[in-house]
């Protein structure tokens, strides 16, 4: 390697120290190297190393940092006067606008006046790296190191090769990410890097799951953040990010996978940018905001009715997903019939993992009047999924509304779906990140590392298939795909392959060589 990344003289050169440069700038020095950074801006990059010094200083306020450290880790950044200037740099990463005719006149210049051994990186978050380098008489040097913002805070940067990228340049990405305390992951030169591509199922199916009338917005919030785990709901963190810029995000993502049916954006989020409704920074998006507060609309109150009795379907493939809810309906004093079929009165209770409630109902013959649906593949923690047919009789939906709650959990009531709204959630999320493994974008641990650090997943989609049960996740897709005869439900050959031959989605390619 003509480089060695971990020597302590090393040189950063960052040019662009906008939100992204200036964390780059800190991690830099915090990482123990010299920063050289240039703004074409003037007084921009002063201004970032102003700001750095007063994250480094209310570091030291908290006692995260001693005081002389941070002074020497200031004083290692310097402000260049010209590209001539940062060009003197080893490795040299680009955090300018997001224009692809300005990052290929900025590499080209770079590359003029940087030595052989010099690496430039691009920290696009959209534009191909192979692109970037088209016009650089070295593209071999030129790679991408993809931080997320803000990048002090964010652990994850994605390493990416473009396809002219020479390996030793890859390791050095590789360490001088380590060096900045970050986590770096490999990831090809392809649409949305890593990251964003896992990304593409949580929001897009939510809004799938919205369009259709199964749950309200915030009922599928309300969900998604309960036994799943998720931090955020999809709509509120769509309204904090912009749905103007979700969007966008949405449509640059499906043209640039050539209109890949599972990345469909939805029409609905569409009219919001229309109406100029982008979410918290226009007071109203998915939801409204009032002084900056979010208003929650409530849950509808648990009914006080009860059924005289309940016939849960035994299940022959999940039983022990059953086993929580037995025991809550036991501790309600709920009378549980056993017989082989439902009594005249009985309340029915089936707990499909990916099929449609309607199609259980007329597969078994039995009463959709009388027939509701529990969501049991994540637990019984609240909020409670309960989904009903068409035909199910209100009555029959509020005794098992209120005898789902009668231990005080939240109940949020549904439409049918096939997969409620966390299963197919999750199992989207899981198909997607299966084909960026079957299309070797990245490994399969970085691709869990990706999500948790990246999206702030509660598991990687492949470890949370394989607690899951992959097969259990695999049998949702084939539902779904089912039931709505549509390819976005289409699952990845590299899920059907490892389920079939017993294989943990989380383990390494090439395990049984
Ligand atoms: P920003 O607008 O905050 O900062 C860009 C800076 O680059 C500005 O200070 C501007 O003066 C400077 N600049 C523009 N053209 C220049 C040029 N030709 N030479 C030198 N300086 C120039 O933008 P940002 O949010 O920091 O984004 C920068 C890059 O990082 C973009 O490629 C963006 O896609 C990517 N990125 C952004 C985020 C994010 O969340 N903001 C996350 C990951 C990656």
């Amino acid at each position: 390697m003509p480089f060695d990344p971990n020597t302590p003289d090393v040189v950063l050169g960052v040019v662009g120290t906008g939100a992204m440069g200036r964390g780059i700038v800190q991690v830099g020095v915090q990482g123990g190297m010299r920063v050289l950074a240039y703004d074409e801006k003037p007084g921009a990059a002063q201004a970032a190393r102003d700001y750095v010094a007063s994250m480094l200083d209310a570091l030291v306020q908290k006692g995260r940092v001693p005081a002389e450290e941070a002074k020497a880790a200031v004083a290692r950044i310097a402000v260049a006067q010209s590209l001539e200037e940062v060009a003197k740099a080893d490795i040299i990463i680009e955090a300018i606008v997001e224009r692809l005719d300005v990052k290929q006149a900025v590499f080209a210049r770079l590359d003029e006046l940087a030595g052989p051994d010099t690496i430039i990186a691009s920290n696009t978050s959209s534009l191909p790296i192979t692109a970037i380098a088209a016009r650089c008489k070295r593209p071999e040097r030129v790679g991408g190191m993809h931080f997320f913002n803000p990048v002090p805070l964010m652990r994850l940067v994605e390493v990416i090769p473009g396809l002219r990228t020479a390996p030793w340049v890859t390791e050095a990405m590789m360490a001088i990410g380590r060096r900045m305390t970050r986590e770096p992951v490999l990831c090809t030169d392809s649409p949305a890097f890593l990251v964003n591509h896992i990304g593409r199922a949580f929001v897009p199916e939510a809004q799938r799951i919205l369009t259709e009338g199964i749950a309200g917005l915030a009922e599928i919030d309300r969900i998604l953040t309960g036994a799943p785990g998720f931090k955020m709901g999809p709509f509120t963190l769509a309204d904090m990010v912009g749905i103007d810029v979700q969007h966008a995000v949405m449509e640059s993502i499906y043209a640039q996978f050539y209109n890949e049916p599972a990345f469909t954006p939805f029409p609905l989020s569409a009219l919001r940018v229309a109406a100029g409704l982008y979410g918290r920074k226009t007071g109203a998006g998915w939801y409204t905001y009032r002084d900056g507060e979010k208003i929650e609309p409530p849950l509808a109150p648990a009914p006080a009715s009860r059924p005289r009795s309940v016939w849960v379907r035994p299940s022959e493939h999940h039983p022990d997903l059953q086993t929580p809810l037995l025991d809550l309906l036991r501790r309600t004093g709920a009378e549980l019939e056993t017989g082989a079929r439902p009594s005249a009165a009985a309340l029915i209770v089936l707990t499909p993992v990916g099929w449609d409630l309607t199609t259980a109902v007329i597969d078994l013959k039995l009463d959709p009047a009388r027939t509701v649906a529990v969501d049991v593949l994540f637990g019984m923690k609240g909020p409670r999924t309960l989904m009903v047919t068409p035909a199910t009789a209100p009555e029959h939906r509020d005794a098992a509304h209120g005898l789902l709650a009668a231990d005080g959990q939240p109940v949020v009531v549904i439409n049918d779906s096939p997969g409620f709204v966390a299963q197919r959630v999750v199992a989207q999320i899981v198909n997607i990140a299966c084909g960026v493994a079957q299309r070797a974008i990245a490994a399969p641990a970085d691709i869990d590392m990706g999500a948790k650090l990246g999206l702030g997943y509660p598991f990687g989609p492949l470890e949370w298939a394989d607690r899951l049960g992959s097969g259990r996740v695999l049998f949702i897709l084939e539902r779904l795909q089912a039931f709505y005869g549509e390819p976005r439900y289409r699952p990845s050959p590299w899920l059907k392959r490892r389920v079939a031959l017993g294989l943990p989605l989380s383990a390494p390619e090439g395990r049984a060589a």
